[in-house]
């Protein structure tokens, strides 16, 4: 093997190991710090988050990437290694562009901007969260500097989620979603969903999901679920991978939120091992990753034929509740349209409306239009048009999302764009696995999950989005239609007023 390369390898793996020990101290930070820890954390973590960014922008890298370049050339667009040199190459132009200090800076602004906001959450306190916001889009204006945009200084700050797309393509995707929805939701019939609320008993959900993760394809010993404030999915590699959750027994909803972090984990678990510690070990945009949190999430766990096989486990757990009810009501219930405020218990088709007044607002933060003071009242107008409801306090408002504490902006766009490509994808595995629907009525999900690892989540960060979305589907673009029938169809099928 060519000397340079493997030369490459070696620092890459380095910086991955550096990023990964960084992974360790955020997930340990959310799942089980106590809160006196987080000023030293922020440090902690400022300083690997430092000496990850000083030894990736490094001269001497670069001039191993330009070396390359002869290598690269002769060796195929999709290999591992042409893939590594050029994908890696991308990265070190880009984080040339941001100075270290600003880096860190970033870093530690959002380990202690997230603990201001747990408890600007908890106590319904913007005034205290004012402050974190706007040092936040501060450090993001000086970042965005740092590059050159076309459309939108959003743009820049999107690239890091979403790489290759445009503030303007991402507005004529929610532009021709938006109208839909609105009048999709508008004239969804009212379903019966009163039996999901009521009382479930947190160990029973707990050893439910659990049973559930056991079918979706991980391999024993990889991966772990814990519980916390905001639920996420992190990966220290292909084999250790953490999924978070959140339990209230109240109702079932953590049961999808487990099966959409799932679906998060199946991506980096699928992850092929040749690009194990290196750049490219992770879906090659966070829309890509989502239309797999999506796609585990709501079109195997609220399909018809997946509860063919899981209702009567389901009943059996929670006979009180769930004895009397039949399949067809449960099924028509979680698949419901009713417009509600919180982004994370949103159904499917509410849920990109969510997302559409969080870009929006992000966008003219960015772009000046907004100052964050006003941003609760803009906040509670949208959602009063865009979903009819009116948000009582700031907890079930502005304050709900962890986003905006640790500076993601840039970062809800991917959600909604997640739900689109999911269904692009989708046609395709239908098209590969004809007979897909009978195996899920059957409690069989390995051959889907086989399919999905093999053809998508193998390969990392190879292509680009547009790149990775064309060789599964055909289709050079993100497309909305699929996923605006998928909605359609699934509403009309509804039972009225059941
Ligand atoms: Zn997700």
């Amino acid at each position: 093997m060519n000397a340079d390369f493997v030369a490459l390898r070696e620092r890459l793996a380095e910086i991955s190991d550096l990023h990964r020990a960084l992974g360790v101290l955020g997930w340990d930070q959310k799942v089980t710090m106590p809160p006196g820890g987080a000023p030293a954390r922020a440090e902690a973590m400022a300083t690997l988050g430092r000496l990850a960014h000083e030894r990736f922008v490094d001269d001497e890298l670069g001039r191993l990437l330009e070396r390359l370049r002869p290598y690269e050339e002769s060796l195929p667009y999709d290999s591992d290694e042409a893939s590594i040199i050029r994908v890696t190459r991308r990265d070190w132009e880009k984080a040339r562009k941001v100075p270290t200090e600003l880096r860190a800076e970033m870093i530690r602004a959002g380990v202690l901007g997230n603990q201001v906001w747990v408890e600007a959450r908890a106590n319904n306190d913007f005034a205290s969260f004012l402050p974190v916001l706007e040092r936040n889009l501060e450090l993001k204006r000086r970042y965005v500097e740092c590059f050159e945009w076309d459309d939108s200084p959003y743009t820049p700050l999107l690239d890091d989620y979403e790489p290759f797309m445009t503030t303007t393509e991402v507005a004529e995707v929610f532009d021709a979603i938006r109208p839909v929805l609105t009048e999709l939701v508008r004239e969804a019939p009212a379903v019966d969903a009163s039996f999901l609320q009521g009382s479930f008993p947190v160990e029973r959900q707990q050893a439910f999901a659990e049973r559930v993760l056991e079918t979706v394809g991980f391999e024993p010993g990889s991966w772990r679920l814990d519980t916390t404030v905001h639920p996420f999915c992190t990966s220290f590699s292909n084999r250790d991978i953490r999924l978070t959750t959140r339990y209230d027994e109240r109702h079932l909803d953590s049961l999808w939120s487990t099966m959409h972090e799932a679906g998060h984990g199946l991506y980096a678990h699928g992850i092929a091992q040749g690009l194990e510690r290196t750049p490219l070990a992770t879906a090659p945009s966070l829309g890509l990753n989502e239309s797999q949190s999506r796609t585990w999430e709501n079109l195997v766990g609220r399909s018809q034929p997946f509860w063919t096989h899981w209702y009567e486990p389901l009943q059996a757990t929670f006979p009180e509740q769930l004895g009397d009810v039949s399949l067809e009501r449960f099924v028509a219930a979680i698949n419901r349209a009713e417009p509600g405020l919180i982004r994370v218990e949103a159904d499917e088709t509410t849920y990109s409306l969510h997302i559409i007044l969080r870009f929006e607002l992000e966008r003219k933060l960015i772009e000046g239009a907004l100052a964050p003071k006003d941003v609760p009242e803009a906040w509670n107008a949208g959602m009063r048009e865009l979903l009819g409801v009116e948000v009582p306090d700031d907890t079930h408002g502005v304050l709900q999302d962890i986003h905006w504490s640790y500076g993601g902006i840039g970062y809800f766009p991917t959600y909604a764009l997640g739900n689109v490509i999911s269904l692009q994808i989708w046609a395709a595995v239908k098209r590969a696995l004809p007979d897909v629907e009978e195996q899920m009525a059957a409690g069989e999900l390995g051959e889907l999950s086989t399919w999905l690892r093999e053809n998508l989540y193998a390969l990392g960060r190879k292509l680009t989005p547009k790149e990775t979305i064309e060789r599964i589907t055909g289709a050079p673009r993100i497309d909305p239609e699929p996923y605006l029938a998928y909605l359609r169809d699934k509403l009309a099928a509804l039972p009225a007023g059941a």
